[in-house]
């Protein structure tokens, strides 16, 4: 804008400056003809007058010749003759001289009487051997009287030439100068008319341009349709704001469609898609937002945390689909109960969080978690399913202003764990005294780093026993000697490594040392086993975690048939595809697969049809029940039943009495793995055990063992 501002500031019309130049080249042509037309006028009208006086003088001398031959010249008829003079006015006077060049006689025009006065003076036989004496006023003209042979004397006469020209100008110059002007209006006229014909379409076109820069409005055209070079250039520049305009029309729809692209992304990058509320990224935003407003404005807001009970099993029971719909239902519900202004995210999975804003007391928060936990009694319609699903729940406040949004969160987490601990479906208020355990998970989090740098952790090993050969594998179990609280158990710290991100590092180091104890342990105890070790579902998804197996297989030169690892079931489900891959990596391998704490993630049939395990791993909760529950006794049958159609290996594990240890045993279990035999013990202590084991128990086809192994 500022350049089209500038152009305006400084423009000089070609047209003015056109104009100019043709006025002053008109002004200087008229005044040279004019100089030079009166230059010419006065050289003709000194030429006609010589030519006048010449023929008068002529005439006169021929009528004075007679007066003057006779011995004395008769002043009558000469000065007679002279008079006639007086009709001429440009005549300022006639002299008539005599052979001796005296002056005869005179005649002297009144309006020059002053001339008179030196005629007397004057040497005139100078002048007529001068052949006379013209002055810039007068002219002279010497007239012999008589002829050469025979002369009588002279006859003189002097015209006035500058009062005559002076008034022949005048009269010249007032009948030329409105002719010039005439004529140089008329140039001026017509050299504007053409010019305007040049220029005008050029001030348009520059009209066009400067608007066109200004509005930015390319559809704006040049119109004419000449055939001269402005014409064309119109033409040309037409064409051109054709194209711009089509290019910008182009880049219009094209900033549109990024504009679009970024709002998409934007919305991509802070919302859910599935239920299209905020995600966990924009709620941290929105809560710290809501807490600067709260600090300002002097209320209190409260934090809810919010899970699903039980959401594996829906996904698992109804599918995926049917769960992503329960989760938008979910959303919906949870929305209805909350007030204007308060904010609703989805974590992730089943999780969900609130920010209530504005709260008179404590007691509307409650009030708000009871009504949602009420309103969950009611069923969900999905499909054809009527779907029960239970919530629990966990309330912090900023009551004393000293929560961050972070600290805010993780106080409601904290107390939505104890909700869940409480028995589920419920919902509990953080108090500060449940932060104690918010602040050993951080501090187990932090210690984990330096646990796996400073080599404190060691393998234990726990023997799995066949009713028939007796020992038959271990699992590897890990063991913590922490420097800041002693023994520390994985129960505990392994879902906070899974947490935070460091259960990979551990999984690496469980195996690089529980591969390499693989032959240890075969020295130590003289015979082959089945070690297991356990991974967790992020090891699944981690790159080049295969490759690592197999180096660390190659390395320590294991047999691959002597290894397996066990997943949990609700791990290996919920990254089916992924675990489908990497489980057929290890089968490969000629490693076997155990499905771990089978039996709490409630697998459905067509999953189980197609995981790729070795065996099925009963969780000790149903062990421990057999017979204080009919239904755990009824699963755990159920269990080895199904396993035994599916043609896997059932291995039951937490037995801890001979009862169960009979039991398992007599509803045909094939690995028995307990404190009964033993607890997890380090390798050097492992002969022993087997002792132990081997003594308490007869295994019929102890002696076997090895070969079938
Ligand atoms: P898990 O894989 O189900 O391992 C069995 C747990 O039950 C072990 O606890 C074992 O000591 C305990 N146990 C075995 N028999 C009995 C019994 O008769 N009675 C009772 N009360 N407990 C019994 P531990 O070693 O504390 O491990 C707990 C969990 O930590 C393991 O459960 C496993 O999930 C995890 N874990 C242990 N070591 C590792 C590891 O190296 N990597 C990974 N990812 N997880 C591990
Ligand atoms: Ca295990
Ligand atoms: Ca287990």
């Amino acid at each position: 804008m500022q350049n089209w501002i500038k152009m305006d500031l400084n423009y000089l019309s070609i047209k003015t400056k056109l104009i100019s130049v043709t006025f002053f080249v008109v002004f200087l042509c008229a005044l040279a003809i004019t100089f030079l037309t009166l230059y010419q006028h006065q050289k003709l009208y000194k030429e006609a007058l010589a030519t006048n006086l010449y023929a008068l003088s002529s005439n006169l001398s021929d009528e004075l010749f007679p007066y003057l031959t006779s011995n004395e010249p008769e002043l009558i008829g000469l000065t007679t003759t002279l008079l006639k003079l007086e009709r001429y006015q440009q005549i300022k006077y006639g002299l008539i001289l005599d052979k001796s060049n005296k002056i005869v006689t005179q005649y002297l025009n009144p309006k020059f009487q002053t001339t008179a006065n030196h005629l007397e003076r004057v040497n005139w036989s100078q002048i007529i051997i001068n052949r006379g004496e013209d002055t810039q006023s007068s002219l002279m003209e010497i007239h012999l009287i008589g002829d050469k042979n025979f002369s009588s004397g002279y006859l003189i006469l002097v015209a006035d030439l500058s009062n005559q020209l002076s008034s022949n100008m005048k009269v010249f110059i007032t009948q030329l100068i409105p002719l010039i002007l005439v004529i140089i209006l008329i140039i001026f006229v017509l050299s504007h008319w053409v010019q305007s014909g040049v220029i005008t379409p050029l001030i348009h076109l520059s009209q066009l341009v400067s608007s066109v820069g200004k509005t930015k409005n390319y559809q704006l055209r040049y119109e004419n349709n000449g055939q001269d070079e402005v014409s064309i250039l119109g033409k040309n520049i037409n064409k051109m704001l054709s194209m711009i305009n089509t290019q910008d029309i182009e880049n219009k729809r094209h900033t549109i469609k990024l504009l679009k692209q970024q709002k998409s992304l934007k919305h991509l990058a802070n919302y859910d898609q599935l239920t299209g509320l905020p995600n966990r990224k924009l709620f941290c935003e929105l809560l710290k937002q809501e807490l600067n407003k709260s600090h300002r404005k002097n209320y209190e807001i409260a934090v809810m945390f919010l899970d699903l009970d039980d959401f594996k099993t829906v996904n698992e029971t109804i599918g995926h689909h049917a769960g992503d719909i329960l989760l938008q239902q979910v959303s919906e519900r949870i929305k209805s109960h909350l007030r204007d202004g308060d904010i609703l995210a989805r974590l992730g999975g089943d999780e969900f969080i609130v920010i209530l804003t504005e709260l008179p007391s404590h007691v509307t928060a409650v009030a708000i978690a009871q009504r949602i936990l009420d309103s969950f009694v009611d069923y969900f319609h999905i499909q054809k399913w009527q779907i029960h699903s239970g919530l629990s729940m966990g309330i912090a406040f900023n009551d004393k202003d000293r929560f961050n949004a972070a600290t805010l969160i993780s106080n409601a987490d904290v107390a939505m764990y104890k909700a869940k601990e409480g028995g589920r479906g419920q919902f509990s208020v953080f108090e500060d005294k449940m932060q104690s355990v918010q602040h050993r998970h951080m501090l187990i989090a932090n210690e984990l780093a330096k646990a796996i740098q400073g080599d404190e952790f060691t393998l234990y090993y726990q023997p799995k026993v066949s009713p028939l050969m007796g020992v038959v594998g271990f699992e590897a179990l890990i063991r913590w000697h922490s420097s800041f609280d002693g023994l520390i158990s994985p129960a505990e710290f392994i879902p906070i490594a899974e947490h935070c991100g460091r259960v990979h590092d551990i999984t690496r180091w469980v195996l690089k040392q529980g591969l390499s104890d693989l032959s240890k342990i075969k020295e130590s105890i003289g015979f082959y086993t089945v070690t297991s070790f356990n991974i967790s579902a992020i090891d699944i998804t981690k790159q080049g975690f295969i490759q690592y197996i197999e180096g660390l297989i190659k390395l320590n030169k294991s047999d691959t048939k002597l290894i397996e690892f066990e997943v949990t079931e609700s791990s290996y489900i919920e990254n089916f595809e992924s675990s489908s891959k990497f489980f057929n990596a290890l089968d490969e391998l000629g490693c076997s697969i155990a499905l771990d704490d089978f039996g709490t993630g409630y697998s459905s049939l067509s999953y189980l049809t197609q995981v790729q395990a070795n065996t099925l791993k009963i969780d000790q909760q149903f062990v421990k029940k057999i017979f204080t529950s009919d239904r755990d006794r009824l699963i755990v049958e159920s269990i080895i039943g199904l396993a035994k159609k599916l043609g896997l290996k059932i291995c039951a594990e937490g037995v801890e009495t001979k009862e169960q240890y009979d039991f398992l045993v007599g509803s045909n279990c094939e690995l028995i793995q307990g404190y009964y035999f033993s607890k997890p013990v380090p390798i050097e202590e492992l002969p022993n055990v087997i002792k132990q084991i081997h003594c308490k128990n007869h295994f019929a086809g102890l002696d076997e063992k090895v070969v079938q192994l």
